[in-house]
C-alpha cells in the first residue's frame, strides 16, 4: 500500500488521464485509458486525486474575484497601452483580446492562478479525502460497468471467487453467493479505493448490478447516502468497512444488506 502511495503515475498517462477525466478521449483512448487506471494503483490513485481536485475548483467558495486594485490595473493598462477604442480597429475582437492576455502576462495571472490551484489542493486536499469516498465508489461502481472490466474473476462459486483474492489482498474478504435470496454472486476484482487494495465482489440483481467493496475497518459506521443518482450503502461487520453501490432503489438495496448481513454472521 504505502508502494503504491509513493509511486508516481506513469509518466506516459499523465497526459491520458487529464483527457479522460474531461472527456475529451475516443472510445479507443478512453478504454485503454481505464484498462490501465484499472491496473496501475499510482495512476488510478492519481486519477482520484484530479478529480477532487476538479470538484474543489467547481466549488462556489474557491471562485475568487480579483482584487478591484488589479482589476483596475489591468483595464487601465489595456485601455492606455491599447488606446482602445470602438472605431479604430480592424479586427477589434483580435486587437483587444490580444491586448487583454498581453495584459493579462504582464500581471502574471497565468501562472498566479496554476499556484493558487496547486495550493488549494494541498491545502484542501487532505480534508476533502473523507468526504470524496462515495465519490470515489461511485467512480469505481461506473468504470466497472463502463470499461467492461466487471470481474476479473466470473463466477458464482465462491469456493472459485474466495481463493482468487489470496495473495492479491492483506485480508480475506467474506465470498457469499446470494441467489436463493434474489441477489447471486457473479464475480470479483480488486480495486484501489481510499488509498488501499480493496475486494469488489459483484453481485447482480435483475438487470442491475451491485458492487460490493470490502476492507478491514478503522472504525464502526453505518450510513446510507446518494450520490449522482446510485444508492450507497455502508456498515462495519467483523472488523471490515463495506460500501454496496448500485443503482437499485434504496429498499431492494437495504434487503440486500440484510441478506447479507445475515449470511455473513451464521
Ligand atoms: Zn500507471
Amino acid at each position: 500500500m504505502s508502494e503504491a502511495l509513493s509511486q508516481s503515475p506513469c509518466h506516459e498517462w499523465a497526459a491520458t488521464l487529464h483527457g479522460l477525466l474531461d472527456d475529451e478521449l475516443d472510445a479507443v483512448h478512453a478504454m485503454r485509458c481505464e484498462e490501465h487506471v484499472a491496473n496501475c494503483a499510482a495512476c488510478h490513485a492519481e486519477l482520484a486525486r484530479l478529480r477532487v481536485l476538479r470538484g474543489i475548483m467547481r466549488q462556489d467558495s474557491v471562485r475568487w474575484p480579483a482584487p478591484e486594485a488589479l482589476r483596475s490595473r489591468i483595464l487601465a493598462d489595456v485601455m492606455q497601452n491599447g488606446n482602445a477604442r470602438p472605431q479604430e480597429p480592424a479586427d477589434p475582437y483580435n486587437r483587444s483580446w490580444g491586448r487583454f492576455m498581453a495584459a493579462l502576462q504582464r500581471w502574471s495571472l497565468v501562472p498566479s492562478f496554476v499556484v493558487l490551484a496547486a495550493s488549494l489542493f494541498i491545502v484542501f486536499g487532505p480534508l476533502t479525502r473523507g468526504g470524496a469516498l462515495p465519490e470515489e465508489l461511485v467512480a469505481g461502481h461506473v468504470r466497472s460497468l463502463l470499461a467492461d472490466h466487471l470481474t476479473d474473476v466470473a463466477s458464482s462459486n465462491r469456493h472459485v471467487v474466495k481463493p482468487w483474492f489470496i495473495g492479491k489482498l492483506d485480508f480475506a474478504p467474506p465470498v457469499i453467493d446470494l441467489g436463493e435470496q434474489g441477489f447471486p454472486l457473479i464475480g470479483g476484482r480488486v480495486e484501489y479505493i481510499d488509498e488501499r487494495v480493496v475486494a469488489a465482489l459483484v453481485y447482480r440483481r435483475h438487470n442491475h448490478i451491485i458492487n460490493l467493496f470490502i476492507w478491514p475497518a478503522t472504525a464502526n459506521s453505518r450510513r446510507a447516502v446518494t450520490r449522482e443518482g446510485y444508492n450507497l450503502m455502508n456498515w462495519t461487520q467483523g472488523g471490515l468497512t463495506f460500501w454496496a453501490v448500485t443503482d437499485l432503489d434504496a429498499n431492494e438495496l437495504n434487503q440486500f444488506q440484510q441478506a447479507l448481513a445475515a449470511a455473513t454472521s451464521s
